[in-house]
């Protein structure tokens, strides 16, 4: 991680709200990001990441709110003249231009002298390793490339805040990896300031300094991936970060029963207020056969299908018209259709 300095915020968004028509695409956001810190707006399809970003960067007004930019209200302020810069899903870079005059082109909209911004092009593509491809046009470039040079454009101008909009997501896997890697070094080698938009929650967490889990517009908890991951504060959040299932159980005469009423094992230090409720669980912390029989919370299930995922091999177990699934060793050998006891310990189970 790069080091966050303890200033004030360089980027404040406060109760910002944007809506098309009757539909609030963005509703009364607050949030500070630090001066270096690397923040992830992390939500599902349509939870306004992409209309929030937007407005950050100027190409949005919001209808509500205020949006500071080193302490500056830059509400109306728009894109080419605020102190940030975007890099888009697919580049977007000008296809006329080549690698060069891509690259120059934000710094001369922004008046760097004629004399910095060779140097500044030359040290930029360095950064992206393509030392040797100012002179090439965006179609001589592979789609890697193109991210690269898109980040390069982007870093060159030196913004106060750094955009980034699903980069990797129009990129092959391992090609999404090394470029994961090098925006995490290139973060920390220049400390810049990030607000990075993705869907991706294994691309949140190895990323981020912190995450914003959007739902509907609103930013529904806000931490360090780890804290997010240990304690997530609502059942959306436990599902945006980690694989979760959940386990429908109903309170029975001082106990609980499971979904048919067939017998569960359950302690819960703090007793869910309703009759009926849904513990959540990761399936790499289900224990299945003769696993769980030690554990403190059981319950019984019927093995209904067994996946080789190459590194584990997955379960899925049916426990009374519910499914659960969960991680197994190499060793799990019981047959399909076997009745077999799931179990959890206390500490990795949520109700909410
Ligand atoms: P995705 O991951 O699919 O890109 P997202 O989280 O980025 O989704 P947004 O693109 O911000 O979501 O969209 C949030 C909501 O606002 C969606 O329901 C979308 O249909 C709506 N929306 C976005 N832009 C407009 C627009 N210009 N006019 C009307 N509705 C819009």
């Amino acid at each position: 991680m790069a080091m966050v300095v303890d200033t004030p915020p360089c980027l404040s968004l406060l109760n910002v709200t944007k809506r098309f028509g009757s539909f609030t695409a963005v509703d009364n956001v607050t949030l500070d990001v630090k001066k270096g810190e690397f923040l992830t707006l992390l939500g599902p399809s349509g939870s306004g990441k992409t209309t929030l970003q937007r407005l950050i960067g100027g190409f949005e007004v919001p209808e509500r709110g205020l949006i500071k930019i080193d302490g500056h209200v830059v509400n109306l302020v728009p894109a080419y003249m605020r102190d940030t810069a975007t890099v888009f899903q697919t580049g977007a870079l000008f296809p006329h231009k080549t690698v060069a005059g891509n690259l120059a082109y934000g710094m001369r909209v922004r008046g760097v002298a004629k004399s910095e911004i060779e140097a500044r092009i030359a040290k930029a593509l360095s950064l992206v390793s393509l030392d040797n491809l100012q002179n090439r046009y965006p179609h001589e470039l592979s789609g890697g490339q193109k991210q690269r040079i898109a980040l390069a454009r982007a870093l060159v101008i030196e913004p106060a805040v750094l955009l980034f909009d699903e980069p990797l997501s129009a990129l092959d896997l391992s090609l999404r990896l090394q470029l994961r890697t090098e925006i995490k070094r290139l973060h920390k080698e220049l400390g810049f300031t990030a607000v990075f938009v993705t869907h991706d929650q294994s691309e949140a967490m190895a990323l981020s300094d912190r995450i914003a889990v959007l739902n509907k517009g609103a930013v529904e908890q806000i931490d360090t991936p780890e804290s997010l991951f240990r304690s997530p504060a609502s059942a959306f959040v436990f599902r945006s970060l980690g694989e979760a299932c959940c386990l429908t159980l109903n309170g029975h005469s001082g106990g609980y029963v499971g979904p048919e009423g067939q017998a569960v094992a359950v302690e819960l230090s703090r007793p869910p207020g309703k009759q009926s409720f849904c513990i959540y669980l990761r399936p790499s912390k289900l224990r299945v056969g003769e696993d769980g029989q030690c554990c403190s919370n059981r319950i019984a299930g019927r093995l209904a299908e067994v996946e080789f995922l190459g590194e584990h091999r997955r379960a899925h177990l049916d426990v009374a018209g519910q499914r659960l699934f969960a991680d197994v060793h190499d060793d799990f050998d019981y047959p399909i259709g076997a009745e077999v006891t799931i179990g959890w310990r206390c500490e990795d189970a949520r109700i909410y």
